[in-house]
């Protein structure tokens, strides 16, 4: 059994929501069939009080073993660097987690927000809020751009607003069967087996994004057009499986036609905050999208843009629902 401790900073608790909705396996499986010793959770830890805080207190001080610590939520630093906005059992919870991440033999951030700092850590900021080792892009975050683990590891970010269910459960089950060393992660320190491909990978509007064809409403399922061009639909750019592994088992963001917005990635929310941005693609000189797939650039973009509109067959412009 691998013991699992999982902690809440500053958090709308959406990852929690997930994980509790996850189905294969579910919560309870993860506990009875896949070795997990859930020692306290949130939303499902069974002590109080003072006895919680005994629980964390040994925790941290090894004197209860703790393999895997799971961080849900920002690192809240504020106000004046005392984290005394986000108190937790009679301390500031940036202390809970200085301790037990270097206590636990794994630590995961789950969401954007733990992974690094997510919407909370837009500027204004005003929880001087981060991630547990990245804020946005750049490597630092609470712990340090240098932390590693008592077993060597840096911090596993699963992100997400907020991660997929099944991106948790399968994390936490490689970790609680001893396979740490199997988790291939890429420079943001995401498990390559979900975040190498991108949103597009699987998305069934791809045909008519290769034909340039935009779409002209929201929703709609896939009857026409892809969500690139006009609502900005940042599917090319952000890496996630959310058209591989589907949600709920049935659909996407984009299959139901609505854009992707990008929550995998360091930026999200992007320029989202500013009025009148969310779901328009942002363009230059009114045409040409400001932002380009990932390995491709402007000029590029724009020949091979033309090339494509000319070559766009009649049945990429129509509308393809039939009843
Ligand atoms: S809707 Fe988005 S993810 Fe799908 S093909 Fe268009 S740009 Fe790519
Ligand atoms: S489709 Fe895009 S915005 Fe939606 S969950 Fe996936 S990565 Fe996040």
């Amino acid at each position: 059994m691998s013991t699992v401790l999982w902690f809440q900073g500053g958090a709308c608790s959406g990852n929690t929501i997930s994980f509790l909705n996850a189905d294969e396996p579910n919560v309870v499986d993860l506990i009875t069939d896949f070795g997990m010793d859930l020692l306290w959770h949130p939303s499902l830890g069974m002590e109080l009080g003072n006895n919680a805080q005994k629980l964390f207190h040994d925790c941290a001080s090894g004197a209860r073993p703790l393999d895997i610590f799971v961080f849900e939520g920002t690192v809240v630093q504020g106000p004046h660097g005392s984290g005394r906005y986000d108190m937790f059992a009679e301390r500031p919870m940036k202390e809970w987690v200085t301790e037990l991440a270097q206590a636990a033999s794994v630590v995961v951030a789950i969401g954007d927000c733990a992974s690094w700092g997510g919407i909370p850590a837009m500027a204004p900021n005003p929880s001087d809020s981060t991630g547990l080792q990245f804020h946005k892009r750049e490597r630092g975050g609470f712990l340090g751009a240098d932390f590693r683990t008592k077993s060597g590891l840096p911090v596993i970010n699963v992100p997400g607003c907020p991660a997929h269910p099944d991106w948790i459960t399968q994390i936490l089950v490689a970790l609680a069967t001893g396979r740490a060393g199997d988790i291939a992660l890429d420079e943001l320190h995401r498990p390559q087996t979900f975040f190498k491909t991108f949103t597009q990978t699987g998305c069934t509007r791809v045909q008519f994004f290769e034909y340039k064809q935009s779409t002209t409403t929201f929703g709609e399922g896939t009857r026409t057009g892809c969500l690139f061009y006009e609502f900005g639909c940042r599917g090319p750019m952000t890496h996630s499986p959310c058209n591989r592994i589907l949600w709920n088992r049935q659909s996407s963001k984009t299959r139901a036609g609505m854009p992707c917005s990008g929550c995998t990635e360091p930026e999200y929310p992007f320029f989202d905050l500013a009025p009148g941005t969310v779901f328009k693609t942002q363009k230059v000189s009114g045409v040409i999208p400001k932002e380009v797939p990932e390995g491709s650039d402007h000029l590029t973009y724009m020949a091979h843009a033309a090339a494509a509109r000319i070559a766009a067959p009649q049945w990429s412009k129509e509308d393809m629902f039939v009843v």
